[in-house]
């Protein structure tokens, strides 16, 4: 039957719905700043939304927000090839190319329309595309419709990714690699000067989604590959508006002048509507506050540290070094459950990820960290986990069941 498929969720949510459980689309019923919300009817910390530099509440976007809905309505009713190109979009398309210190920049409604598209149109039949085993899921989506050759590569390995290269032979010259700079999932890194010293030494082009980590990494914020000082060797660099910049929407951007004519045959771009005035003006004034306010990062990697630090002293599982997200991997599906509901009770509201959204069949207490937290704020989550060490939810090792 049709349905079939789909039994084990239902039976997973029949599951998780006798426990009183509601880890998957549990209902913000309140939003009371940057970090605090009701979820659920409960007064929370939220320690798992990805507003990593707090601007969601920033007074400039939200005004800027405002004044662009009056002045320009509320919605654009179409798409950025027929009615929907605003001057606002454009304006928008030249500050993200001056950023990245580019000339070719191309807005997206979301940040996976700008991944996806991009995936499924750069490469085509008869192409080869090598990406990282762990790419996001909107990566996924794009190759698999882009009928190029896929291969995938060892998660941040880059000998792995060379060895393939090896094999393509001429082809390696044409072939489009994709990593991304901070993985959204364990928070780790791409080992980038790896990666590009392949990519030179082999060709091809190598396209980078910075979505965790724009605004979080890099002297000025571009991301991974500007803290890796490679920005150089990349062709194509995709992100969001969903995260550092509190908005919605997504972003390519390329020293390539061929991104103009690409633009118009994203089917991503071209078959939907806009994004509404209202996003992409707060979005220019959360671009100009990264590019002036560099302490907002500075606080965030001083919230990050702190939590690291603090739930590795507990003994707890979290990835090999600090990021702005920090996840407590676990082997068991029913006590990473509890711990969510715990964590809940306890007032602090992070993310449940289950494979295979996780990397690997383990279970995640996703933690994603703000410059907005108060030091306070982390301490109670750190205390919150150490509440679960208490209660018997966790072992305290290098490996907890
Ligand atoms: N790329 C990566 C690596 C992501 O983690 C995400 C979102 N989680 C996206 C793209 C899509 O971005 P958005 O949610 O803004 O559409």
């Amino acid at each position: 039957m049709l349905f079939d498929k789909f039994q084990t969720m239902a039976d997973f949510q029949a599951e998780l719905a006798a426990r009183h459980v509601k880890p998957f689309g549990a209902v913000t019923e309140k939003i009371l700043s940057a970090t605090e919300g009701v979820v659920e009817g409960r007064n929370v910390i939220l320690a798992g939304t990805n507003n990593y530099l707090g601007l969601s509440f920033d007074p400039r976007c939200i005004k800027a927000a405002q004044e662009a809905a009056a002045r320009w309505g509320t919605g654009t009713t179409g798409s950025r090839l027929a009615n929907g190109s605003f001057s606002e979009h454009q304006a928008l398309e030249t500050e993200i190319a001056q950023f990245y210190g580019v000339d070719h920049a191309i807005v997206f409604s979301t940040g996976y329309a700008a991944t996806m598209g991009m995936c499924s149109t750069l490469a085509g039949p008869g192409d080869t595309i090598l990406l990282d085993a762990d790419s996001h899921a909107s990566i996924y989506s794009g190759v698999k419709l882009s009928g190029a050759d896929i291969i995938r590569f060892k998660h941040n390995d880059p000998e792995d990714l060379a060895k393939r290269m090896r094999r393509l032979g001429d082809r390696a010259g044409q072939a489009l690699i994709i990593a991304e700079g901070i993985y959204s999932m364990l928070g780790d890194v791409a080992p980038l000067q790896e990666i590009a010293a392949v990519k030179r030494e082999y060709g091809g082009y190598l396209f980078l989604d910075e979505a965790h980590s724009m605004g979080a990494l890099g002297e000025t914020g571009r991301g991974a590959a500007q803290a890796a000082g490679v920005e150089a060797d990349v062709d194509f660099f995709a992100g969001t508006f969903s995260k550092s910049l509190g908005a919605i929407g997504g972003f390519c951007v390329s020293r390539h002048a061929e991104l103009e004519a690409i633009r118009f045959c994203i089917n991503a771009y071209i078959f939907t509507a806009s994004s509404a005035p209202s996003i992409i003006a707060s979005t220019r004034a959360a671009l100009r506050i990264i590019t002036e306010e560099p302490q907002l990062r500075h606080k965030l990697w001083d919230n990050a540290n702190r939590l690291y630090d603090g739930l590795k002293d507990l003994g707890l599982p979290v990835g090999p070094t600090a990021s702005p997200v920090v996840a407590v991997e676990m082997e068991d599906r029913s006590a990473t459950i509890e711990c969510w509901n715990a964590l809940m009770a306890a007032g602090v509201y992070v993310n449940l990820v289950i494979p295979p959204a996780s990397p690997s069949t383990n279970f995640l207490l996703r933690n994603s960290v703000s410059a907005a937290h108060t030091s306070a704020q982390i301490d109670t989550i750190i205390a919150a986990y150490a509440g679960l060490i208490t209660a018997g939810l966790i072992t305290p090792t290098s490996k907890a069941h």
